[in-house]
């Protein structure tokens, strides 16, 4: 007969919300049981996300950096690529990461059980095939599945979505991406780097909806070189599997409504893997999306129950399931605290990067508020054309009454670096002087937002502000 465990905390998902969780509530002295499905903890940010992609982002930014090296005398041969060996890496580097995971699980005498693990009652969970364990407290943290498209959906090796895309089973000749968004997006640059004609359908009128549009263009400029095609304001109306490929029917202000490609990869969104959990027998309620209803220390509808990261909301991000998997640990270790985040980052991990943190100047609109926003176009700054990259943009958006930053965008290689100094300022309720006081290293990329902060107080060097032509 399978085991019955007895633990204090038992968190159900071993992704970075739910390890981090895990983890603090051991370093505070709970007896800590953490489940996943898969042999190993890491979730989808580690196997099938987040680090994967950027992996093979790196691979497509050295070819892209190779091709465009001409500019700088240099020139190399196309490449050749093995993707056995690119594959072997990217899961080499996966491994290492989750190995060391479970090395700390050891390390801090945190329990891990490979399998998946359902709810039976509102204290215990049954792990498949695995013990019955019995809580105290429970964090579920369970995440986020890929959307299916309604109609779209085909019974075919050639439909990818985000897991099997970075299988990378081959470099199709043509790749249709639907959705254009972060994932769509990523994957696509990173097959259109290995040499695909990729082609992008976004059901909006604009590249990562909801993203403010001065940040999105200076990627959606370079896509356009780096893609075959872009179609907004398009829906993909079907998709049936042909001789050579996938043919999808296009709705939409385009010339051919029927294409033809050897692969698609659906990119339309995910949603909260609340399904099949016995939540209910937890008394664990869900709202319409699916989102697991949590308060503001992320408690659910069962005191004793907690719900962190993709599975409990928006954004759908690791760092803001950690940061929410450590709260909750930190309550349940009988800490008062609550989830008050002022700047929760978001990265695009495109070429270029598009990253952003607390308010920004759409929501601004939305709210009908007013701000103050300074922007520093890279043309300007000496470091990014020694990079050959003066195409980004740095924005800061402040409150025009107390100068306090609500707000940072930018766009170009390494905004996704730059920007934890925007959640920095925006956190500590920094002004914009005091960005502009503080000192930034020359020649680098960091001085974009100095010198943005500079332009509110009549301190830059490298734009000029005609100030007689203002008075
Ligand atoms: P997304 O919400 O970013 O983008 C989906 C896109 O698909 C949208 O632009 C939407 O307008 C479009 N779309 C929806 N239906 C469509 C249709 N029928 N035809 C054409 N376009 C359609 O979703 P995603 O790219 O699938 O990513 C899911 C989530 O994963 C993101 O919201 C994000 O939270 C997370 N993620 C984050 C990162 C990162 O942090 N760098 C990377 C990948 C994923």
């Amino acid at each position: 007969m399978a085991d019955t465990l007895n633990t204090e905390l038992v968190v159900l998902g071993g992704g970075p919300g739910g390890y981090a969780a895990a983890f603090l509530a051991a370093d505070r002295g709970l007896k800590v049981t953490l489940i996943d499905a898969a042999v190993k903890p890491g979730g989808t940010c580690l196997f099938v996300g987040c680090i994967p992609s950027k992996a093979l982002l790196h691979a497509a930014h050295l070819i892209t950096d190779a091709r465009e090296a001409g500019a700088f005398g240099l020139t190399f041969a196309p490449p050749k690529i093995d993707l056995n060996v690119l594959r072997a890496k990217k899961d080499k580097i996966i491994d290492l990461n989750a190995s060391h995971l479970l090395e700390l699980c050891k390390k801090r005498q945190v329990t891990f059980l490979s399998g998946r693990g359902v709810f039976t009652d509102p204290a215990t969970i049954q792990v498949e095939g695995g013990a019955t364990v019995q809580f105290k407290n429970a964090i579920i943290a369970t995440g986020s599945v890929p959307t299916k498209l309604p109609g779209l959906t085909l019974d075919s090796a050639r439909l990818l979505d985000s897991t099997s895309a970075l299988q990378l089973e081959n470099v199709p000749a043509t790749l249709l991406v639907v959705g254009g968004g972060y994932i769509g997006l990523e994957m696509g640059t990173v097959y259109a780097a290995l040499g695909s004609k990729v082609t992008c359908v976004e059901l909006t009128g604009g590249l990562l909806p909801g993203v403010d549009a001065d940040l999105v263009r200076p990627l959606a400029a370079r896509i356009k070189s780096q893609f075959h095609q872009v179609y907004l304001n398009t829906k993909v109306a079907k998709l049936a599997e042909v001789k050579d490929g996938i043919r999808a029917t296009f709705e939409g202000d385009l010339a051919e409504k029927e294409q033809t490609f050897e692969k698609v990869m659906v990119a339309v969104g995910r949603r909260p893997n609340s399904a099949n959990l016995g939540l209910d027998k937890a008394e664990v309620d869900i709202d319409q999306k699916g989102f697991v209803k949590v308060n503001e220390q992320r408690r659910t509808t069962n005191p004793n129950i907690f719900a962190i990261g993709d599975v409990a909301g928006e954004p759908m991000l690791a760092h803001k399931a950690s940061h929410e998997g450590k709260l909750a640990a930190q309550v349940i270790a009988g800490e008062p605290l609550v989830w008050d985040p002022r700047a929760i980052p978001a990265v695009v991990f495109t070429d270029p990067e598009i990253a952003w943190c607390g308010l920004t100047e759409t929501e601004a609109a939305k709210q009908n508020r007013e701000v103050r926003v300074a922007r520093f176009h890279w043309a300007g700054s000496g470091r990014a054309m020694t990079l050959g990259r003066s195409d980004g943009v740095t924005k800061i958006i402040t409150d025009p009454k107390t100068d306090q930053v609500l707000g940072v965008g930018l766009c170009g290689p390494g905004a996704g670096e730059l920007i934890a100094e925007g959640v920095i300022a925006v956190e500590m309720g920094a002004t914009s002087k005091d960005i502009a006081l503080s000192i930034h290293p020359h020649p680098t990329l960091t001085e974009t937002i100095s010198e943005a902060a500079e332009t509110l107080h009549d301190l830059a060097s490298h734009v000029f502000v005609n100030r007689k032509k203002v008075l």
